[in-house]
């Protein structure tokens, strides 16, 4: 059996439904699955439903965008329940900021003269939190390009022209409100940071004492020196090493499950949740 503390459903940028999602990682013998949709936990009631009944053990969980100055940050949560406060009062927010951006993103590409309606963008979403995704997907059905990977490289991509900076929290502020939500905050893929190791182990010190708990150490993409190196920074910081497959869709590269070799232990999210309650 597997542990998997890193799964995108629907609600956000992923393709399954949180019940069908939960039945799938089941299948291939996940038994401890972590729902962490971005800015959204809507997935997670449906996902525990879909684990009572199948057996399996699922960790509310939640993906925050984080304001870097240099590559990208994303926040891991993990609660003991599903509704944690503050912190869901804070995404509804985010989710508004959400929908400001891809307004703007598709008005930039109204006036590349790639029109997109809005009004399907918003119901081919369906209430799923609001992404480039998305919009890749509208400029499929509208014709403009062939790809999701050619919308991107053409327009959505940072530096293309329809591109919008994402507004997230700040560091400390997204650290602190995982934690007074009672929530484990885990740094997510340490390598979007953009940062070499002379500039990554200060940054990862400064979120230590800001109140992270863990790090993705685990995650089935990491060379064996990725695995060493941010294993090595989790020592360092007294951090839990998690990870996960940061599974999407079927076309995704790695699938619930895969968190690489060695795999996460089983232990994981019981050491980070009893130390956020701690
Ligand atoms: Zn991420
Ligand atoms: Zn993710």
């Amino acid at each position: 059996m597997a542990h998997d503390l890193h799964a995108h459903t629907n609600r956000s940028d992923g393709s399954h439904d949180p019940a069908d999602l939960v039945q799938y990682a089941g299948h291939l013998g996940v038994d401890v699955l972590a729902i962490t949709d971005h800015d959204t936990m809507a997935g997670v009631a449906e996902a525990a439903d879909a684990g009572r009944a199948a057996g399996i053990r699922v960790v509310p969980g939640v993906e925050l965008s984080i304001k870097v100055p240099h590559g990208s940050m994303h926040l891991l949560g993990y609660f003991a329940e599903p509704s944690p406060d503050p912190l869901l009062g804070m995404l509804a927010g985010l989710r508004a900021t959400r929908i400001l951006r891809a307004r703007e993103m598709v008005d930039r590409l109204n006036g590349l003269g790639v029109t997109i309606d809005w009004n399907d963008l918003v119901d081919e979403a369906s209430g799923a939190v609001l992404g480039r995704p998305h919009i890749a997907e509208a400029l499929i059905r509208a014709g403009h390009v062939d790809t999701r990977k050619e919308a991107f490289d053409l327009y959505l991509a940072e530096g293309r022209p329809a591109y919008v900076r994402s507004e997230g929290l700040d560091v400390e502020d997204g650290v602190a409100l995982v934690a007074e939500s009672g929530g484990a905050p885990v740094l997510a893929h340490p390598s979007t940071l953009g940062l070499d190791a002379a500039h990554l182990s200060p940054f990862v010190g400064r979120l230590a004492r800001a109140g992270l708990i863990g790090i993705e150490v685990h995650r089935p993409e990491h060379t064996p020196d990725q695995f060493a190196g941010y294993g090595a920074l989790a020592r360092t910081y007294g951090l839990i090493p998690s990870g996960g497959s940061d599974y999407h869709r079927p076309s995704s590269p790695h699938h619930p499950g895969a968190t690489g070799d060695p795999p996460l232990p089983d232990d994981t999210v019981d050491r980070l949740l009893a130390r956020a309650l701690g």
